[in-house]
């Protein structure tokens, strides 16, 4: 197997580099390459092409390489997808919006969580991340915003400054609070290496309770985001076998605990889910009225954001989206309620943006 140079700590990558007969201090050009996302030796253009030759032979950038790389067509969304070196797949998008640049990162090949609308989970868990593998992630997405080989800027807002990764969101394939001590590693990381600041990173979470405290112990002031899509346990545990272990009460509990030691507003995902029904209508399935009010009562006196997430069709899913008429009905009760939210603007339709659903497409083609 060839060697990670990326994987190398700063002595490491000189021995190698003066082991191949090379002067040492290509070794500090190659980690310049090496912390800007190079994908490959090509392009670390003040490289002889000698060399490029003989550590193509012998070696590779990064622990992730790219084998598909789709764009929206508003050009606002990159999503990638990712070979790790053991050919398991994985995920990243890259998200241009009005207030920076996000990347949603995976943290597991695969995941073991079941939740029922999901396309991650359908092949199972393969296995946790390292933290070298998720922070290649967000290289990935920087050296994408930055056009570094071509030299130009492809920063699809117009604002050719705004060419870095600003906000990390870990609620990709997997769940991060089942691979915690990477995904800290990695949020660590990206603080000190990238100065990513605290604000600007999310973990969601489907709710394991264990981690949310670690997370508190940890003392960090990140976002927390709570995956709840229903507001009773009976309604959850049929879309989210993870509530059968830690119920909606106690999720709640340890999510307050730590929104209120950051002072942080806690964030709600909500999948808007609806059902086939057998005159060919859809039914809805955790968005009726009812619901939306039971949402709001179970949220009064929260510091919270609502977001509602219009389920993005999974072929292998048996669900509906609900119509724009009933998603918009939802949020009025909860805004009628005092409730804050928003619908969440779907991105990247187009390019198969639903969590999982171009590593599934790749393995069944
Ligand atoms: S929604 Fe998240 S936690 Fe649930 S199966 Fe998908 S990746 Fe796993």
């Amino acid at each position: 197997m060839k060697t990670v140079l990326f994987s190398l700590t700063d002595a490491e990558l000189q021995k190698f580099i003066t082991d191949l007969g090379e002067p040492k201090f290509r070794a500090s050009q190659i980690r310049d390459w090496l912390n800007r996302g190079a994908p490959d030796f090509n392009s670390m253009k003040n490289i002889p092409v000698m060399l490029r030759e003989k550590l193509d032979a012998v070696a590779q950038t990064m622990p992730v390489k790219i084998v598909k790389k789709l764009v929206s067509g508003d050009g606002d969304t990159t999503k990638f997808l990712l070979e790790l070196n053991d050919k398991e797949q994985i995920e990243c998008v890259l998200m241009r919006t009005t207030y920076g640049n996000s990347v949603c990162v995976s943290s597991q090949a695969g995941c073991a969580m079941g939740c029922k609308f999901c396309a991650s989970t359908l092949l199972g868990l393969k296995r946790n991340l390292t933290v070298d593998e998720i922070f290649s992630e967000i290289l990935v997405a920087q050296w994408e915003l930055r056009g570094c080989e071509s030299g130009k800027q492809i920063h699809a807002n117009g604002d050719p400054n705004n060419n870095d990764v600003s906000h990390i969101v870990v609620m990709g394939t997997g769940e991060p609070l089942q691979n915690t001590e990477n995904v800290i590693g990695f949020l660590e990381r990206a603080n000190h290496d990238l100065n990513i600041s605290w604000r600007r990173m999310t973990v969601s979470t489907c709710g394991i309770v264990p981690g949310i405290y670690d997370l508190i112990k940890w003392g960090r002031p990140i976002n927390l985001a709570i995956s709840l899509h229903a507001p009773v346990d009976e309604l959850r545990s049929t879309v989210m076998p993870i509530n059968n272990k830690y119920k909606i009460a106690e999720v709640l509990k340890a999510a307050d605990e730590f929104t209120k030691l950051h002072n942080r507003q806690l964030m709600i995902e909500y999948i808007l889910l609806g059902k086939n029904g057998k005159n060919g209508e859809t039914e809805l399935y955790n968005c009726t009225p009812e619901y939306a009010e039971m949402l709001a009562k179970l949220l009064t006196g929260k510091n919270c954001m609502v977001n509602l997430i219009p389920w993005n069709a999974v072929d292998e899913r048996d669900f509906a989206s609900p119509s724009g008429n009933a998603v918009h009905r939802f949020q009025d009760i909860l805004i009628k309620n005092g409730i804050h939210c928003r619908i969440r603007r779907e991105r990247g339709t187009d390019i198969g943006s639903a969590c999982g659903q171009l590593r599934l497409n790749n393995k069944k083609d």
